[in-house]
């Protein structure tokens, strides 16, 4: 306890301590989005075999040889093996897991096969350790603060997972959502009714904007995980930052997206909840200087 008002005393020193955990958190957040999709994948071919088998009309000579092949296979798991790399499968020792400056020491090459590590690694890591200082130094060293860390680092791996795969999982986004209800029946962020509200108008306002695409366009242009996620940020942030969350993802949306289209030529499916992750995070730590501002501006 007494670190802790030491802590609130030295802001200094707890932007830097923060700033270091996030480096390390942000490790840890790197192996999260790697591994999640991957161990999500794994359940459904299991599942999906499972129930193959309960049906009478398949043969088992058909599913035995898969059923085997996912036997053989090792079960994967956030915290059971060590981790190794991407391409080779060549173990990562301590001190080429070091976050940023083993990435920066092997010149974003593996040491065994030499293939380029992945830049997300060093940026995830860099990411989360600035935005937990941003979110220190905006809210202080309180209790509050650690959940708004866990909010923050939750929407790193979902905006990784989503950028990565095209998907969110909601093995993430209804926890997200819950603690975000959670803590506002306490009033912590915002009112229990604009928690609660934003939730249900998160989900709603995106997924009739989906219909109405779907109707003009006939195809389908924000999934299902991106309703989820807005309802997530409505449950954490209220009902009233909504619009705002809103506008400034379809801000970033359209400038990222049409950088990244440029860049890549190919047409890629265009993943939506990394800016809305990113616009979560702004609106949390600046969203109601943004509105007091706003509301400021239009006295006059
Ligand atoms: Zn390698």
């Amino acid at each position: 306890m007494q670190f802790w008002h030491f802590l609130q005393q030295n802001n200094t020193l707890a932007l830097m301590l923060f700033a270091f955990i996030g480096l390390i958190v942000g490790s840890f957040l790197n192996l999260v989005i790697y591994r999640t999709p991957l161990i999500i994948m794994q359940q459904w071919r299991i599942d999906s075999i499972q129930f193959l088998q309960s049906q009478p009309d398949i043969p088992a000579s058909l599913t035995t040889p898969i059923n085997n092949i996912i036997s053989n296979n090792e079960r994967l798991s956030l915290f059971k093996s060590l981790s190794h790399c991407a391409k080779c499968r060549h173990q990562i020792s301590w001190y080429e897991n070091i976050p940023l400056i083993s990435w920066i020491a092997l010149k974003g090459r593996c040491s065994y096969c030499h293939q380029d590590i992945s830049r997300r690694y060093p940026l995830v890591e860099l990411a989360t350790a600035l935005l937990s200082a941003m979110v220190i130094y905006q809210m202080g060293v309180q209790v509050l603060t650690l959940f708004t860390l866990i909010f923050v680092w939750c929407l790193i791996v979902l905006a990784g997972i989503d950028f990565e795969t095209r998907y969110l999982p909601d093995k993430l986004t209804y926890p997200l959502a819950g603690i975000g209800l959670a803590i506002n029946s306490q009033g912590l962020l915002v009112s229990p009714a604009q928690s609660i509200l934003g939730l249900i108008i998160g989900y709603l306002s995106l997924w009739i904007v989906a219909q109405l695409f779907y109707l003009i366009f006939k195809k389908q242009g924000m999934a299902e995980g991106d309703f989820k996620l807005l309802a997530a940020l409505g449950a954490w942030l209220g009902v009233l930052m909504l619009p705002l969350i809103i506008l400034l993802s379809s801000l970033l949306g359209s400038v990222i997206g049409i950088m990244l289209l440029f860049k890549n030529k190919e047409s890629r499916s265009f993943a939506f909840g990394p800016y809305l992750a990113i616009a979560g995070i702004l609106v949390l730590l600046y969203g109601s200087t943004t509105m007091q501002w706003y509301l400021n501006l239009s006295l006059y």
